[in-house]
């Protein structure tokens, strides 16, 4: 990707020294190489402190009663929603969703916008790209409607093919579900294209940001879009915490997803009304501490610069092709570093991802391996598994030379030629 404006690079001994797990030898003795930022990203110091400081000193439940504490929690919280509503430019932190993470995000709009919207012989556009979970919850739902599912085409190195665009996009369809940042092969998609497409037959946008929110500034407005989810654990968060952005108007017209405490206004014996926005989509107690450390981790990634973040794993991710690229019958899978994020998604021919993997994390090397939950890509890709190497902010040069010296170490285990 575009690396944009040149910055001073990042002082990337001290955001290493901010990462308590990345300073402490692994079991087995080996210093920890981890690749695998992309499952979920390790913590710093000042994340664990929030949430620390939270249980320590003020920890309540929110929203209930005006007790000292209770008020304080609750204020942190909505100071939290708040931080979200300007990191990602919406106009109202109404429009700031608290959830447990992307995929609880997803199946909210699919159930509350989804029924309430789609109807039997609509179609709902996806990418042979996506993630189940931004999938399995638009099958669900067009199994109960009676909808179609349609896939935009891609090209061979793993871009949306937007000259065929409208072949997929018509006035039948309803909403488009696309991921920002695909897990395996690191395309970033032109989001406001697709919005406006979307746009331009009557149907909505629903944005998968669940890689692309550590990498990329996102603007919901520059953006045009109507919904937009992502996982704080994949932000250097907590797990448990996660947002859904919905533009205003579609979110007060939506009925509450889920039932309970937190999301009424008033309950009688047959009916309630739900409460107004962020609440009546906030059923139950919230992920209180998680939602505190979320707001640490944005303060973190704000405080280094998004841009300066995006341009040191660009740089990584660079480096890493031309290493990765002179291994004997590595295949990496996706566009050139140019049009993608910090992922690296590869095979080698004649060695199993499952061997691979093992051998690599024998050597403290963590990437990950497998489907990475996108079944239908990999049939596309037409092999089973992948290895995946994927980048944070905390990842180095050195993280990439040990990959290779970790594959070079694998191949003669496993005796390639
Ligand atoms: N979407 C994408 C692109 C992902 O990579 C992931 C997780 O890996 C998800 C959605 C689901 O995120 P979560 O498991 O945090 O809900």
């Amino acid at each position: 990707m575009e690396s944009g404006a040149i910055q001073p690079t990042l002082d990337i001994d001290a955001v290493r020294a901010d990462f308590p797990i990345l300073n402490r030898p692994l079991p087995n003795g080996k210093r920890l190489v981890y690749l695998d930022s992309g499952a979920s990203a390790q913590k710093p110091r000042q994340v664990l402190d929030a949430v620390l400081g939270c249980y320590e000193t003020y920890y309540s439940n929110v929203h209930r009663g005006k007790s000292t504490l209770g008020l304080k929690v609750s204020e942190s919280l909505e100071a939290v929603r708040e931080k979200v509503r300007a990191f990602l430019n919406a106009s109202s932190s109404d429009e700031i969703l608290f959830t447990s993470g992307s995929t609880l995000a997803l199946n909210v709009v699919a159930l509350s916008w989804g029924r309430a919207n789609v109807k039997a012989g609509d179609e709902i556009v996806v990418t042979p790209m996506e993630h189940h979970a931004n999938l399995v919850p638009w099958q669900l739902l067009a199994k109960e409607i009676g909808a179609r599912i349609r896939m935009l085409p891609m090209t061979d190195d793993g871009r949306l093919d937007l000259s065929r665009m409208d072949e997929a996009i018509t006035s039948r369809t309803k909403l488009v579900a696309v991921t920002q940042l695909s897990n395996v092969l690191g395309t970033i998609n032109p989001i406001k294209e697709l919005a406006d497409a979307a746009h331009a037959v009557g149907a909505v946008i629903v944005v998968d940001a669940a890689q692309s929110i550590p990498h990329l500034p996102t603007d919901v407005q520059e953006l045009d879009v109507d919904f937009l989810v992502f996982s704080g654990h994949k932000l250097y968060a907590p797990t448990g915490i996660g947002v859904l952005y919905g533009r205003r108007e579609f979110l007060e017209a939506m009925p509450p997803a889920f039932g309970g405490g937190n999301m009424i206004e008033r309950v009688h014996d047959d009916h309630f009304t739900p409460a107004p926005l962020p609440a009546k989509f906030e059923a139950g107690t919230p992920p209180i501490a998680e939602a505190i450390g979320l707001g640490a981790a944005i303060d973190y990634v704000a405080d280094i610069g998004l841009g300066r973040i995006a341009a040191h794993e660009h740089a990584l991710t660079v480096y890493a092709h031309e290493q990765l690229k002179s291994l004997p019958g590595l295949v990496i899978y996706g566009p050139s570093p140019a049009r993608k994020g910090g992922i690296i998604s590869f095979t080698v021919q004649g060695a199993a991802a499952e061997d691979l993997n093992f051998l690599l994390d024998r050597n403290g090397i963590a990437v990950r391996h497998g489907h990475h939950c996108t079944m239908p890509l990999h049939e596309r890709l037409g092999v089973p598994a992948t290895i995946r190497a994927s980048f944070g902010v905390y990842n180095t040069k050195a993280d990439v030379d040990a990959l290779v010296e970790g594959l070079l170490a694998a191949r003669k285990r496993l005796r390639l030629t």
